[in-house]
């Protein structure tokens, strides 16, 4: 193993950076997960991680995902699937993964709840619809006037576990405002689907915004694995 001690200490500041935004918050150090996102890193990288008692970690393509997860089985690793997902890979993706992140289409979430059924043993999948806060529907996510329909249509299908929404904060807003309007559908989901508490939102530059909005999955990558090889 490398043993890269800066890894650690980014790690460390994160961390510390956490603990300080869920106290200032008033909440409960265990309601908040950590993901971090290790799209573009190798698999040693991930391991290190691990070293350093990282459990859940975040990925955004396949195939990238399938084989680090394979060469990592001998750690016990909780893997997001948090990027835009085709709905041919979804047999692949409940191979390897805990939760999907990125629900925005009925074709997908159907290729998902098809694939768990026919996994033995049944497997169950944590899901999180991802809502679009932007105008551009090019970007990923359910529009939110679309919201409640969708999150029928996750309900009904087997296998998954509707556990709240995920957003990226768009670049034009303020991370604290997106985060807010995520935290108020989240509350209108919560009509439909009361176990559905979750929000999953914040990344390196805005966590502090989304715990203060009430984030219980921050999704983590460049402050603490540095910045990531090739594009990102
Ligand atoms: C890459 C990625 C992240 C992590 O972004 P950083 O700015 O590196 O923290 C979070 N969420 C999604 C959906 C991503 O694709």
């Amino acid at each position: 193993m490398a043993g890269d001690g800066a890894l650690a200490e980014r790690l460390a500041r994160v961390e510390a950076g956490i603990a300080d935004a869920v106290r200032d918050a008033g909440r409960d150090p265990g309601d908040v997960t950590t993901i971090v996102v290790t799209k573009f890193h190798p698999a040693t990288l991930v391991r290190e991680l691990a070293g350093l008692g990282v459990v859940d970690v975040g990925e955004n393509r396949q195939q990238e995902a399938s084989e680090k997860s394979a060469e990592l089985a001998d750690l016990e690793l909780r893997w997001h699937f948090i990027g835009q997902l085709q709905s041919k890979k979804a047999r692949q993706v409940v191979g390897f993964a805990t939760a999907v992140h990125s629900l925005d289409r009925l074709s997908l979430v159907t290729a998902l709840g098809s694939a768990l059924a026919a996994r033995e043993p049944r497997t169950t999948l944590d899901g999180f619809i991802q809502v679009n806060l932007t105008d551009d529907t090019a970007r990923g996510g359910v529009r939110p006037g679309d919201l409640d329909a969708f999150a029928e249509s996750v309900l009904a299908t087997d296998g998954i576990r509707l556990r709240g929404l995920m957003a990226v904060a768009p670049l034009d807003v303020e991370p604290r405002a997106a985060f807010e309007a995520v935290r108020l559908l989240g509350e209108r989901l919560r009509t439909a689907a009361p176990e559905a508490t979750a929000l999953s939102m914040g990344m390196s530059g805005d966590y502090r915004e989304a715990v203060l909005e009430g984030a219980t999955h921050l999704r983590i990558g460049t402050a603490i694995t540095g910045n990531r090889p090739l594009a990102g």
